[in-house]
């Protein structure tokens, strides 16, 4: 392919989508794909879903585009839905992951600063977390290699081993032996780019309660296990533990650019021109957004995406059951899905390359983790056959 004047942020496959219908793509040579990345749980709705698109068509029809400088119907109808369906009660709309992460850390600061009069709030986020690149996003991120080449990182970040109460308490007391120093904790209830790792419930209700009994903030990054993945709406759902705040963005406007801070009102911190984003809850990315959960709900979709997870982890079972030298076990919750890798196979990205050319598009977690993201529509046959061209790939690699 001739060279390009994108930057090569990302090790792009020399693959161009052009076209997408449900749960398949096509590529410019007419070749057809499975698709179970969907954007990476973007397109929860499949591609070119035929509401989503009138939805948006009569929109761009009716307003595309005001400043928050104005009431948005649209926004308040999301911000309605979306705080009628969980235990939040006041939303701040953005762009994207990242962006929503901002916002959580800035009201966690600012909750610092008021709350417990910390003059230099810290934030506790896990190893092998991902919160999004943005300078303040990517410091959360415990991953040392996101960090590399871009330091100096920002202040007031500590990390910790993810699901391990123990270590936890021991960095909450180390960073609080002289008083109050920590304003929030920012976890995702089931880190996905880490290698599909779920929260465990224990941890988290442990968790839970030092955060209640100091006032620290508990805030979910729900970037990608938010809005259905998880088989319930919200993936807080799944830990039995209520956060003080969430952010979202990925799944909510089914392929349109939206994201979301949604916090309890007692947390409600910013006051007219703390925060703001020019396009944040515009009239497209909102319809997109409500449209999103109109048709979670008038499909039915939480309870399939319940059943198809429970036949993907049943196929994956399967297949690792007759690949116990190249697979180690699978692990998720809903359709957010990781087969795990023995340390001797190949790795995550040579299993997704050999897919791509058996026509199924999968990502990796991590280098040991291939993850299956479908999009929450997939039939039970497509899912069949996604493990089987799996496993034609893992055949062709084990040769
Ligand atoms: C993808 C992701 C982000 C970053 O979202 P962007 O829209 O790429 O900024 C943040 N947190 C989690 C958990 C994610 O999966």
């Amino acid at each position: 392919m001739a060279p390009s004047p994108v930057m090569d942020t990302y090790a792009r496959f020399p693959v161009e989508l052009v076209r997408g219908r449900g749960v398949w793509v096509w590529d410019s040579a007419g070749k057809r794909y499975l698709d179970c990345v969907a954007g990476i749980a973007v397109c929860c709705l499949g591609h070119s879903d035929r509401r989503l698109k009138r939805a948006l068509c009569r929109q761009l029809d009716t307003l595309q585009h005001v400043s928050n400088l104005y009431r948005i119907p649209e926004q308040e109808q999301l911000a309605e839905r979306i705080v009628s369906s969980s235990c939040l009660d006041r939303v701040f709309f953005c762009n994207s992951g990242a962006e929503a992460n901002e916002a959580a850390i800035k009201l966690a600061r600012k909750h610092g600063h008021t709350v417990r009069g910390i003059a230099e709030p810290l934030i506790l986020t896990a190893n092998a977390s991902f919160h999004g690149r943005t300078l303040a996003a990517v410091t959360a991120t415990g991953q040392p290699k996101y960090h590399q080449g871009f330091e100096p990182m920002v202040q007031g970040f500590r990390h910790f081993p993810y699901n391990d109460i123990a270590a936890f308490e021991s960095l909450l007391a180390d960073c609080e032996a002289e008083g109050p120093r920590v304003a929030a904790v920012l976890l995702e209830p089931l880190q996905g780019e880490g290698g599909v790792v779920p929260g465990d419930p224990a941890f988290f209700r442990r968790l839970r309660q030092c955060c209640d009994e100091r006032q620290i903030l508990l805030i979910f990054d729900e970037v990608q296990i938010g809005v259905g993945r998880s088989g319930r709406l919200w993936g807080y759902e799944r830990l039995g533990v209520e956060p003080d705040a969430i952010t979202l963005a990925k799944g909510l406007g089914g392929g349109f650019p939206i994201g979301a801070l949604a916090v309890k009102s007692a947390v409600d911190h910013f006051r007219p021109g703390e925060h703001a984003s020019t396009f944040g809850g515009n009239p497209m990315a909102c319809r997109a957004g409500l449209t999103v959960l109109a048709e979670l709900e008038r499909r039915q979709l939480l309870p399939h995406v319940q059943r198809m997870g429970e036949l993907l982890q049943d196929q994956l079972a399967h297949l690792i059951a007759r690949h116990p030298s190249l697979l180690e076990g699978s692990r998720g919750w809903g359709l957010l899905q990781g087969l795990v890798l023995r340390p001797e196979a190949p790795s995550a990205a040579a299993v997704v390359q050999a897919c791509l050319e058996e026509g199924l598009l999968l990502v990796p977690a991590g280098a040991q983790v291939v993850r299956f993201v479908p999009p929450l529509t997939i039939k039970p046959r497509q899912l069949r056959q996604a493990v089987q061209l799996l496993e034609r790939a893992l055949l062709r690699l084990a040769r």
